[in-house]
């Protein structure tokens, strides 16, 4: 059978999060939602839609540890019995969040914002946010999460359904593909409009993975899968997945290229770029703009164009043999 899309309210500017529901041989949801009484109740309709309640599911399977994916993961433990798959990757995410989200405070605040160029105020509002997102996190009882492993088959709806590891969006973010009727459980990796590469805290604390080419490494794959079709994290089931995929990488070359440009021209922070190419956006929706740059200058940095100098305290960047 086909995975059946339920559409869950979030409070944040993505809009809905989708989750699919496998209803035989027996019930399996993929996704949570986040943890809200409208999302509860929206969660709740759509189960009894199929004749089925919260408590019928045998199994939660999560793509990646995002609020909006995962939120819900303790509360369905509380009202049934479904045991929570998550990639070993993530596992963390969802055993003690809290410990992971210092680990990331800790990171922007002391090795990631500053340079950027942000001001104080600003600082502070995207530090507050992950400290909000800290406080409201649930864990889950580990006895309640089952891990399973990038390669590994998931079996949903009567089929098996291979574990494929795709970061760029989140390091630890799975998708699932089912290769004889070629459907893909893409989550955050393939949408309507290209996944953000969120900038996180590094093994070592300190020293940040460039998350945009490893999403380009990711659509790499992508290009190599048969897809006939889609099943995103977010927006209408999707039909023309290798076009999309074009069209974003085409679209990622454009704003790169836009971001030189703009360094020719004299912006030489973070933050001015940001402020430049996301004029259109309201301040505090900002942050996304800020890791779509830094994506750009890590693709720029690798290239050899753009060279990185830290001045003051601050990363500024400069067009080589300019
Ligand atoms: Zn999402």
């Amino acid at each position: 059978m086909k995975p059946i899309r339920i559409e869950l309210p979030t409070p944040f500017d993505v809009g809905p999060v989708n989750v699919y529901l496998f209803t035989e041989p027996e019930p399996v949801l993929v996704d949570t939602g986040v943890d809200s009484e409208e999302s509860w109740a929206a969660l709740q309709a759509g189960l009894a839609a199929h004749g089925l309640a919260v408590a019928d599911l045998q199994r939660v399977i999560i793509t990646h540890a995002h609020v909006d994916h995962l939120g819900a993961a303790a509360r369905l433990t509380a009202h049934g019995n479904a045991q929570i798959h998550i990639a070993d990757l993530g596992y963390e995410w969802l055993a003690a969040p809290k410990r992971k989200w210092e680990q990331r405070i800790a990171f922007y605040r002391d090795y990631f914002l500053v340079p950027c160029g942000l001001a104080a105020q600003a600082q502070q509002m995207v530090i507050a946010y992950m400290t909000y997102a800290a406080e409201s996190s649930t864990p889950v009882e580990p006895k309640r999460i089952t891990p399973f492993k990038v390669g590994d088959q998931l079996a949903m709806g009567g089929l098996k359904w291979e574990v494929l590891h795709m970061p760029g969006h989140a390091s630890h973010q799975t998708c699932f593909y089912q290769p004889t009727t070629r459907q893909f459980i893409s989550a955050d990796m393939l949408l309507h409009k290209a996944p953000t590469p969120i900038v996180e805290e590094p093994p070592d604390g300190k020293t940040r993975r460039p998350s945009l080419p490893l999403l380009l490494n990711s659509f790499t794959v992508l290009e190599g899968l048969d897809i006939a079709i889609a099943y995103p994290g977010h927006g209408p089931l999707i039909h023309n997945a290798h076009e999309l995929i074009r069209q974003q990488r085409q679209r990622l070359q454009s704003r790169k290229q836009e971001a030189l440009d703009h360094i020719r021209q004299g912006c030489q922070t973070v933050i001015e770029l940001v402020n430049t190419m996301y004029a259109h956006y309201p301040e505090n929706a900002r942050i996304a703009g800020l890791w779509m740059v830094v994506g750009y200058l890590d693709l720029l940095k690798a290239e050899g164009v753009v060279e990185e100098r830290e001045i003051g305290g601050v990363w500024r960047y400069f067009v080589k043999g300019d």
